[in-house]
């Protein structure tokens, strides 16, 4: 049977919105501007995602979690250089009025000035700096005493916080701090579902090294990045690295490599790995005017550290997870995700809604339910009810049939090959676990 991949992002928008993993934000009023709320599906799948993070992150002795508020003090942006440095080049159309961004725009059509949405000759202005960050106000005054920023990245709640997470969890250097948490970017060409939108989910880790052994770290990081993409399930062949040179590098880096997935819309970056030196503690010294320095016990050197980031868009990576889960076979969509990231593990399936077939799929159910996210579904043929549950990337379904009662057994079909196997009731939360642990993206 031929199988093929996600060639249009429209159709993914549509399976998100008919089963439940992602909607329109407002969308009764008509929607706004790249906005999206996670439905029951997508809210389940994002966990996973986070999950999947933060325990790769964590589950380390060198690691330690923070979650630091959005709102942080004004000078933290100055610091950081996004008050001044934060900003797109914005160009307009005088006709159609598109915008675009020049530094995604080729040199010919920033030369010619050709629009290229209505094809006018000459129509774009010059770019304009335009300043990403959302502003707001603090307290009941709106005067420019009370101007806040949306954080436009959590890593700077990671910078200022260096010395308290430090000390209160005696670390020594090398080690790194995680954190997972909304974004905010008043971005001038969102878009392409939720590939760029303007509130996102980041999970950022900073990692302290010695000054002189950061390239050594930042090799090591890059690597363990792109196992995180691999071990998600993504096939390697649709990940690459991509590096920053040149003009390209951020105010702040010494070296800057982007993983990227092969979208639909073509090789597009997923995460970033950044070597941004002393830069931002130093900022941050210099703007608060407190030290923040390691004391290096066995060597009796003091130093600011070197910083090693690795940050991804948690909404971006479960575009980049549902894309490469998303096949067509046949008349069949398929969603073959990792069984670990999939919103529910098994579906039951009583074979027909008669009393005894009913008591012995609820006792089954609840045994499951125990262990893994379940759902269950008693309606319309057993091929229709396959089809949902692999629209949605259930990886097992369990039918109860009249043989079950009395042998005590399920038939669970697989969602990638759709093979079919007897497994003892019994049994079966050991045979899910199995078959999950030696699971491989097909
Ligand atoms: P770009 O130049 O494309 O605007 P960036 O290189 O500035 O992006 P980073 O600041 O490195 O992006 O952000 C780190 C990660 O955060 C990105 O790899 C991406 O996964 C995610 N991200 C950044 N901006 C957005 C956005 N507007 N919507 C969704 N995810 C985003």
């Amino acid at each position: 049977m031929s199988t093929t991949d996600l060639k249009d992002m429209a159709e993914l928008v549509s399976l998100c919105k008919r089963r439940g993993f992602i909607f329109p934000s407002s969308e009764i009023y008509g929607g706004i501007g790249s906005c999206w709320d996670y439905g029951p599906l997508g809210s389940e799948l994002k966990l996973n995602v986070k999950n999947r993070w933060w325990n790769a992150m964590t589950n380390r002795d060198d690691i330690e979690g923070l979650d630091a508020a959005i709102l942080m003090h004004p000078r933290v942006w100055e610091a950081s250089g996004h008050v001044d440095g934060f900003v797109d080049p914005l160009v307009d159309c005088k006709k159609c009025r598109a915008r675009f961004r020049a530094d995604h725009l080729t040199p010919e059509q920033i030369d010619s000035k050709n629009c290229p949405t209505c094809g006018t000759k000459g129509s774009l202005t010059e770019p304009r700096q335009f300043n990403l960050m959302f502003k707001t106000h603090m307290g009941p005054m709106e005067d420019t005493a009370s101007l806040v920023y949306l954080r436009p990245e959590t890593a700077q709640g990671i910078f200022v916080n260096f010395e308290n997470v430090q000390q209160s969890a005696r670390q020594k250097i090398p080690f790194g701090i995680a954190q997972i948490g909304k974004a905010f970017r008043n971005e001038i060409t969102p878009g392409n579902f939720i590939f760029r939108t303007r509130e996102f989910e980041q999970m950022e880790m900073q990692y302290f090294v010695k000054p002189g052994s950061d390239m050594e770290h930042f090799e090591q990081w890059k690597a363990m990045r792109h196992k995180w993409h691999v071990d998600n399930g993504i096939r390697p062949n649709k990940l690459r690295f991509h590096e920053h040179a040149g003009t390209e590098l951020a105010h702040y880096a010494r070296a800057a490599f982007d993983i990227q997935y092969e979208f639909p819309i073509g090789w597009q970056e997923v995460e970033g790995i950044h070597n941004r030196t002393d830069f931002d503690l130093k900022r941050h010294q210099e703007f608060s005017k407190k030290k923040i320095e390691y004391f290096d016990e066995a060597t009796r050197e003091k130093y600011v550290p070197f910083v090693v980031e690795t940050s991804v868009g948690c909404d971006r990576a479960l575009l980049s997870i549902l894309c490469d889960a998303y096949r067509l076979e046949g008349e069949r969509t398929v969603l073959k995700m990792h069984p670990e990231l999939a919103p529910y593990k098994v579906a039951l399936f009583p074979l027909m809604k008669k009393p005894e077939l009913i008591e012995f799929s609820d006792k089954v159910y609840a045994d499951l339910k125990r262990t893994f996210r379940a759902t269950y579904d008693d309606s319309g043929s057993i091929g229709k009810r396959y089809r949902r549950q692999d629209e949605i990337g259930t990886p097992f379904c369990a039918t109860v049939d009249y043989d079950g009662l009395t042998d005590q057994s399920v038939t669970v079909r697989d969602r990638d090959n759709m093979t079919q196997e007897r497994v003892p009731a019994a049994r079966l939360t050991d045979y899910m676990r199995d078959q999950m642990k030696i699971w491989k993206p097909s």
